[in-house]
């Protein structure tokens, strides 16, 4: 049996003040819940929730990672430093870091590893924009992703580690994938991917979750399906109300 993972990507919203408040809605609301919850914070905001969350139900995340241990990086956090701030997973090759921020399979797969070898555990994310999918290219790119990411990891570094599938066109734009399209992609990823690359009990075991404007009321139908085990939030995570709907989905 998978335990199915909620995680919210605060993206870039809340400030301090909001963070903390919203993590006490979190961890209020999602009280006995059976699905692990993880919460995604800024960094910036990663100590000051650390300290609403820690010794409660909900984890902690973060939104990216550096390779490097340390050194001239302006702007980048590695895992050692996540880590010291309580974190817990860590989201890597998010479509928005893939669109805006270069981010490339062979960068996805280099965070990957330093995330794994620092203890940390990688939320990976995959998934195809509209003109791929309409090009019937979704299940070649997410191969490519998939495999890109897991280049050269072992098996037991990759039961450490969770996918979410995030159609690019659905992600904040309101449209969701029906649970069938979904559905037909995790399966795919699980049966065909994850099977081929690490056997058929790694594959069963992996957790598979679907982010793109995932909400309360849609949550139920996706979470239905069988190879749907969570949901990676973006816009419904940003009120602890919204969030808990999806979780006690
Ligand atoms: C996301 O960015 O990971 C996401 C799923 O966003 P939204 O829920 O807003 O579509």
């Amino acid at each position: 049996m998978r335990q199915r993972i909620i995680a919210g990507n605060w993206k870039m919203n809340k400030t301090i003040p909001e963070a903390i408040e919203l993590a006490k809605g979190v961890v209020e609301a999602t009280k006995g819940t059976a699905a692990e919850v993880v919460v995604c914070p800024t960094f910036v905001c990663l100590a000051a929730v650390n300290e609403v969350v820690k010794g409660t139900h909900v984890a902690l995340g973060a939104q990216d990672v550096h390779w490097e241990k340390s050194g001239a990086f302006t702007g980048k956090v590695s895992s050692d430093m996540l880590l010291s701030a309580g974190v817990k997973y860590v989201i890597i090759g998010h479509s928005e870091q893939r669109t805006y921020f270069h981010e490339t399979n062979e960068t996805v797969n280099k965070k990957v590893k330093a995330a794994l070898a620092a203890g940390l555990l990688p939320i990976i994310c995959v998934g195809e924009t509209l003109a791929e999918r309409e090009a019937g290219r979704t299940n070649a790119v997410v191969e490519d992703h998939v495999v890109g990411a897991y280049a050269g990891l072992s098996v037991a570094d990759a039961m450490k580690t969770v996918i979410a599938y995030e159609p690019v066109w659905a992600i904040g734009t309101g449209k969701v994938a029906t649970p069938d399209q979904a559905q037909d992609v995790h399966a795919f990823i699980r049966g065909g991917l994850l099977q081929r690359l690490y056997g058929a009990d790694v594959a069963a075991a992996l957790r598979v979750q679907y982010g793109g404007s995932m909400k309360a009321d849609n949550a139920k139908e996706l979470l239905a399906k069988a190879d749907i085990d969570g949901g990676l939030i973006g816009g419904a995570s940003l009120k602890a109300s919204d969030f808990a709907g999806i979780v006690n989905a």
